[in-house]
């Protein structure tokens, strides 16, 4: 926390992300707070301010998963920053090393929630985050969050893409959020403020997350 998370957590995941480090199963969830005031300058689209910080929280949390994986190689142990913001190319355009709700489910940060995002019990959705794997043995402090979105469906209604299904996470895994739809879309209609790859309104509506 010391070098700047908003939050950490450590989890077991019971399985290795990375084919090659069959050791690293361990994770270190990393996330940082977005700010309430530049949040509430998206609208039907995101602002140029949004985009910047972002940006900016996605360069922080890279940084300070470094910081992390440098403090665990220095114990002795391997480390793995999954950056924040990654795509493995096109064959896997949405998806990173490692869904990084994964990790922080795991290690009982908050539950994901109808808009597909990671809802953190502290902050909701206004987060952004990052994780570091290691073979460093992890225990989660905390037990794993039911979802709590209730009967709330704001996020499907103001979803301009129409990706948001206004499901719970589904227990056999199924998406209850179409990326492809969402990616699309932020391509066709924000270019100009989200250089087609941030939104921004599901983060926007969410009452979850009581934007000051
Ligand atoms: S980021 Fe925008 S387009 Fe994508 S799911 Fe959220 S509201 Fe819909
Ligand atoms: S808007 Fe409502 S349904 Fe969507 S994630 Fe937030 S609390 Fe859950």
């Amino acid at each position: 926390m010391e070098r700047g998370a908003s939050l950490v957590g450590f989890c077991d995941l019971g399985f290795a992300p990375v084919p090659e480090q069959p050791d690293l199963h361990y994770a270190v969830s990393i996330a940082v707070r977005l700010s309430d005031a530049v949040l509430k300058t998206i609208s039907d689209k995101p602002s140029f301010t949004y985009f910047h910080h972002y940006r900016t929280a996605n360069a922080k949390l890279d940084s300070v998963a470094f910081d992390i994986s440098e403090k665990i190689m220095e114990s002795g142990y391997n480390a793995f920053p999954v950056a924040a913001s990654q795509s493995l190319g096109k064959n896997q355009p949405y998806n990173g090393v490692l869904p990084h709700k994964t990790a922080a489910v795991l290690s009982g940060l908050g539950f994901v929630g109808k808009s597909g995002l990671f809802l953190s019990a502290k902050y909701g959705s206004k987060i952004r985050l990052a994780t570091v794997l290691t073979d460093m043995p992890l225990e989660a402090q905390s037990p794993v969050l039911e979802n709590a979105c209730g009967a709330c469906t704001v996020c499907r209604d103001a979803c301009p893409a129409g990706a948001i299904f206004g499901l719970p996470p589904q227990k056999d895994g199924t998406r209850n959020f179409d990326p492809e739809k969402c990616s699309k879309y932020m391509k066709e209609h924000f270019m100009d403020t989200g250089r087609g790859s941030v939104c921004g309104i599901c983060i926007r509506v969410c009452p979850y997350n009581k934007l000051r």
